[in-house]
C-alpha cells in the first residue's frame, strides 16, 4: 500500500530511518500513461520508490491554467498503488512556501529562451520547487519526461551547478496512438480540437521543413504559434489551441 505523506515534517521524520536507494517522480498529478512510464522506471530502479504531487502555484504565469488545472486524486492513487509506489508526498499548497516565495531559484540563459521567452517566471517557480523537493525527500534518482526537455536540460544542469547528489534521469516521451504527446492538459481539449492536435507532432516530425514553414502550416490548421525552434539536433514547438497550451519536441537529422 503507498503510504500517504502531507506535511514535510512527517517525511523526514520517515526519512531519518530509511536505508537503501530512493527514487523520486515530481509531478502535479491528474496522471497518464506519461507519469506512470516514469513511475515504472522508478520502481525498477530503487529499493524506496516515492510520488510527489503538487500544482506548484509559483510555475504558473496564468492563473486560469492554475484554477482550471485537472485533479484527479483517487486515480492517482490508484495508480501510485498499482504500480507499486511506497510513498506518495502530497503536501498542503503552502506548506512548501514557507517563506511565501521570498526565496527562489533563477537561471538567467537558457531559461530565457524557449517556454521561457513565452511564459515569464515559469522556470524560476520549477527550479525553486525541484530543488526544495529534492533537498526534502533526498532522493539518489529523480526522473524526468523529455516531453518538457527544456525543464529537463535545466533541472539537470542546476543539479550539476549545486553539487547534489540526485542523479536526474531522462525518460522517453510517451505519445497516444495519434503521435500526440500525453499531457495532463489534453483532456481540457474540445473534441474538435483534440481532433487537429497531433497535427502538431506530425508537423514537428516533418521532414524537410524548417522552422518557418512548420509554423506556417500550423497557423494554417488553426494552432495560434508561441514557438518553432531547432536546436541542438532537436526541434521544438509549443502552440496553443483556445486556452490549452501544448508543447513537444522531436529529435531531428
Ligand atoms: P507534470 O505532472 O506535467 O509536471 O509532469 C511530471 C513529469 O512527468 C515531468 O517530468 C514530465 O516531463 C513527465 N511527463 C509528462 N507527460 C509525459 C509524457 N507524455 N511522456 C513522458 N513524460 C511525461
Amino acid at each position: 500500500m503507498t503510504a500517504i505523506i502531507e506535511s514535510p515534517e512527517q517525511w523526514q521524520n520517515i526519512r531519518r530511518e530509511l536505508k537503501g536507494k530512493i527514487g523520486l517522480v515530481p509531478t502535479m498529478g491528474a496522471l497518464h500513461a506519461g507519469h506512470a512510464s516514469l513511475l515504472k522506471k522508478c520502481r525498477e530502479e530503487n529499493e524506496i520508490a516515492v510520488l510527489s504531487l503538487f500544482v506548484n502555484p509559483t510555475q504558473f504565469d496564468d492563473t486560469k491554467d492554475l484554477k482550471n488545472y485537472p485533479k484527479t486524486f483517487d486515480a492517482d492513487l490508484k495508480m501510485a498503488n498499482d504500480i507499486g509506489i511506497d510513498y506518495l508526498f502530497f503536501p498542503e499548497a503552502n506548506a512548501l512556501y514557507p517563506d511565501n516565495y521570498t526565496y527562489r531559484l533563477n537561471e538567467n540563459t537558457f531559461s530565457r529562451e524557449l517556454c521561457g521567452r513565452h511564459r515569464p517566471g515559469h522556470f524560476d517557480g520549477v527550479l525553486t520547487i525541484v530543488m526544495k523537493l529534492l533537498l526534502l525527500i533526498r532522493p539518489h534518482q529523480a526522473y524526468f519526461g523529455e516531453k518538457d526537455y527544456q525543464q529537463y536540460v535545466l533541472i539537470k544542469n542546476m543539479a550539476e551547478a549545486f553539487f547534489l547528489d540526485t542523479k536526474i534521469i531522462p525518460c522517453p516521451i510517451i505519445r497516444e496512438p495519434d503521435g500526440l504527446a500525453m499531457s495532463s492538459r489534453n483532456v481540457r481539449l474540445t473534441a474538435e480540437q483534440r481532433k487537429l492536435a497531433p497535427k502538431f507532432p506530425i508537423a514537428l516530425t516533418r521532414k524537410p521543413g524548417n522552422s518557418h514553414e512548420i509554423r506556417r502550416e500550423l497557423e494554417a490548421y488553426g494552432f495560434m504559434v508561441d514557438y518553432i525552434e531547432e536546436r541542438e539536433g532537436r526541434r521544438f514547438g509549443a502552440v496553443r489551441l483556445g486556452e490549452v497550451r501544448l508543447i513537444d519536441n522531436v529529435k531531428i537529422g
